[in-house]
């Protein structure tokens, strides 16, 4: 573990550090951001009014397009003299927001990386092949900061390029990976198609983030680049990567959100009212210790389930792998969808790999949903007794029927190394 004594801190603790962080960053706010000190005179609170993460809910969410209205500086805390860095997010839903950060942000921002790394398997002295973006996205210097501060030796290759990646995995031997999981694939199959068996290099650990994935995906980047793949997520508004991390021996349970930093919580996602621990809704961050822009109560638009793991290793609380994004939720003949649920009924099928894409179309007045999907190298893409298992298996699972189309390997556009559109929308 990389902090100890904050990741395994005792709930009470953790509850009475993160009271005292809320109600300092509170008072920050109500001071030096006009956008928050309104919303709290508007409803006649006062810093005051929330003691605890348990009064949060008094105070209304802060949402992307409050961060459009006071672009690209309007929430910042902090005078522009202190701001030493800016990122913006990557744009996927519209206008990029601004984010800014402090010295002591970016300070934060390596130890929650730092601490993710230690959680995925990485250790000081390790190198870090790192295929996230360097840019405006935090994906690339996000984890070259934390991995720096851990004392691993970065490689920053960046994403795309896939043949030098493969150069770059062979010759410089990383022991550690972190890429988009689409782009995990992407490599995992040019490794294969280039003849190079994975056993023979030394990487051992994939830490994998920036869209939602499935463990289809991981199986097949666990195998094809021999490795142990974990989840880790965030989001530019709040921090970056890091701000939950799954542990390389706890996969499949869930991701520690480092809630010393970042209270979450997750709400309905019509109503807005907060949800207990395991049901599914969106997730909201306040920030704790933020400087340069902290946020209260962050509307992700990201769909999970948070819950405390009493077996894990950590005490921080856990979240679900992400369903989707609430905007991204396609409504088929009234039913929702996301993605990430076909990817699912993907993985339990022989035969089938999960490089896939859904084409959404309209028929007269009815939206239909085709699943594009490739055969394994040696099956049958003909083969309408697959055709009709996978139809089969997804109107039981999900509730829709849907067009299938089995494609032969290669058909299907791959990540080039940033996050990959599994949905073509055609009905407009
Ligand atoms: P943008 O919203 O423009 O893509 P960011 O680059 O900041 O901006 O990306 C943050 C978003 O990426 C998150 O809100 C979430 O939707 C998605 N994301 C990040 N990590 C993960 C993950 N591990 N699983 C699923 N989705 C993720």
């Amino acid at each position: 573990m990389y902090q100890p004594d904050i990741e395994t801190m005792p709930l009470d603790q953790l509850r009475e550090l993160q009271r005292t962080r809320l109600r300092q960053t509170l008072e920050r706010v109500y001071q030096r951001v006009p956008f928050y000190r309104k919303v709290m005179d508007q409803r006649g609170l006062k810093p005051q009014d929330i003691q605890s993460v348990e009064d949060l809910p008094k105070l209304p969410f802060t949402r992307k397009e409050d961060l459009r209205d006071h672009y690209p500086y309007g929430l910042f805390a902090e005078p522009a003299d202190r701001i030493a860095r800016i990122h913006a997010s990557s744009g996927t839903t519209g206008k990029p927001t601004v984010v800014g950060y402090t010295r002591r942000d970016l300070d934060i921002f390596d130890e929650v990386v730092a601490r993710s790394l230690v959680c995925a398997g990485a250790r000081p002295g390790m190198k870090l092949h790192n295929a996230y973006g360097y840019g405006l996205f935090t994906g690339g210097l996000g984890m070259h900061g934390g991995a720096s501060r851990l004392g691993m030796a970065v490689i920053p290759v960046s994403g795309g390029m896939t043949e030098r990646q493969l150069t770059i995995l062979e010759d410089f031997r990383p022991e550690v990976i972190c890429c988009t999981p689409s782009y995990a694939q992407t490599l995992s199959e040019a490794l294969q198609s280039r003849g190079i068996d994975p056993a023979d290099l030394p990487v051992q650990y994939a830490i994998l983030g920036a869209e939602p994935w499935t463990d289809a995906i991981r199986q097949q980047v666990e195998a094809g680049l021999h490795v142990q793949a974990t989840n880790i997520y965030g989001l530019s508004e709040i921090i970056g990567p890091g701000v939950s991390q799954e542990a390389v021996d706890e996969r499949g349970t869930g991701s520690y959100i480092w809630e010393d930093h970042f209270y979450p919580e997750v709400v309905d996602r019509d109503s807005g009212e907060p949800l207990p621990h395991g049901e599914e809704g969106v997730l909201v961050f306040t920030t704790l210790t933020k400087e340069a822009m902290p946020l209260l109560r962050y509307w992700t638009n990201d769909i999970c389930r948070i819950q405390y793991d009493p077996n894990g290793s950590r005490t921080h609380i856990k979240m679900s792998p992400i369903l989707g994004r609430a905007d991204d939720m396609l409504i088929i003949r009234g039913v929702n969808l996301f993605h990430t649920q076909v990817e699912e009924v993907i993985e339990q099928m022989d035969y089938l790999t999960p490089n896939y894409q859904l084409i959404v179309t309209r028929r007269g007045s009815l939206d239909q949903v085709e699943v594009r999907v490739e055969v394994a190298a040696g099956a049958n893409p003909e083969s309408t007794e697959l055709r009709d298992r996978l139809q089969q298996k997804i109107k039981d699972t999900i509730g829709l029927s849907m067009d299938i189309m089995l494609e032969q390997p290669g058909q299907i556009p791959r990540s080039q190394g940033g996050k990959l559109a599994r949905v073509v929308d055609q009905r407009s």
